[in-house]
């Protein structure tokens, strides 16, 4: 370490479970954070602060202004920027500390990208809203040998739990069957306060420095916590040995690929995520001069907002686009066909 290291991490090195050698090999380290959302950005920023060495922050989303009560890390800003998540967070980062390397990545996480996002990594974080994804991360992790840190949050509630590639359980023997979207209660339907997501993402912080410094205290253990009543609850999980993913190896849903032309419902009620059948890269300048005959667009060099009485969108570069105010996944892909047409 230099000597503006020693002095910037002189508290942390003097908690003697991490010291200067703890400190060193946060320096080294590289962690892929995915989804830089309520828990994700929070994770970000503490690991930049602790002085993590890379961070690859990947996010699909732009800062929204109902994000701002508990995404510590945005501002009113790029709210009203709409900027990507994944581009914002960098930002911010990067004028926190200087020293950590950022890569965004503005993506949708799929079974077509997901063994590239982590490549390389020595830890991934858990930044995602939906276990179809985790699911997903929990494949491609096992299969690649990379610890990641599970973590989720809703009303006052949260939980977070290191999976470990070499011991069990894994991700899918917590949860073996994996619940459809839209079948299990969201931040959307359910609430949440921005308190519950700062504690999951100090616990997933916590856990990803004892991971990446080798302590023997990382947990082994489900860690649950509820705000509201104050319960905080440690819950041993066994491994299942006939789980497909950590006892035969079987990665379905990464071997499934990624359906051509996906409608997926988000989060809040009456989004549809439409992703193109290929890859493409949209001039969002160029699209967003033709669209302004029609009605209002507002863009930036990474979206675009377009809004025309009931008609309102946005429009990622790379294709793919949230459409609001649908009644179901047709009036989605109908709505995309006309305004977009990929
Ligand atoms: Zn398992």
């Amino acid at each position: 370490m230099d000597k503006e290291q020693q002095e910037r991490y002189r508290r942390q090195t003097a908690f003697p479970q991490i010291g200067i050698a703890g400190q060193e090999k946060l320096l080294a380290s590289k962690a892929a954070i995915l989804g830089v959302g309520a828990l994700g950005s929070i994770v970000a920023e503490r690991l930049a602060r602790a002085g993590i060495g890379y961070l690859r922050l990947v996010d699909r989303d732009y800062v929204d202004l109902a994000n701002l009560h508990r995404q510590t890390l945005y501002t009113e800003t790029d709210a009203d920027s709409q900027l990507p998540k994944a581009v914002a967070a960098a930002a911010h980062i990067s004028a926190i500390n200087s020293s950590v390397s950022v890569e965004p990545i503005v993506a949708d996480i799929s079974a077509r990208n997901i063994e590239t996002l982590i490549d390389g990594m020595d830890i991934v974080l858990d930044g995602s809203d939906n276990f179809e994804l985790r699911a997903l991360v929990g494949e491609a992790c096992h299969k690649h040998s990379i610890p990641w840190v599970y973590g989720g949050a809703i009303g006052a509630s949260g939980a977070s739990m290191n999976i470990l590639p070499s011991a069990g359980p894994c991700f899918r023997c917590i949860i073996p069957q994996i619940p459809e979207a839209g079948s299990y209660p969201t931040c959307a339907t359910e609430g949440i306060i921005g308190m519950a997501a700062s504690v999951v993402a100090s616990i997933q912080s916590a856990e990803a420095i004892k991971l990446l410094i080798g302590s023997g205290d990382a947990s082994r253990q489900y860690i649950s916590i509820d705000l509201w009543n104050n319960a905080f609850d440690l819950v041993s999980i066994e491994k299942d040995p006939d789980c497909p993913v950590c006892g035969r190896h079987e990665y379905l849903m990464l071997e499934a690929g990624e359906p051509d032309g996906r409608v997926d419902p988000l989060c809040a009620t009456g989004s549809y995520q439409v992703t193109p059948s290929s890859q493409v890269e949209i001039d969002i300048a160029a699209f967003a001069d033709r669209l302004s005959a029609i009605g209002f667009v507002a863009h930036n060099p990474y979206l675009l907002r377009f809004d025309s009485g009931d008609i309102s969108f946005n429009l990622f570069k790379d294709g793919r686009a949230v459409i609001r105010n649908a009644r179901d996944e047709g009036e989605a892909r109908t709505v995309y066909s006309e305004f977009i047409g990929l």
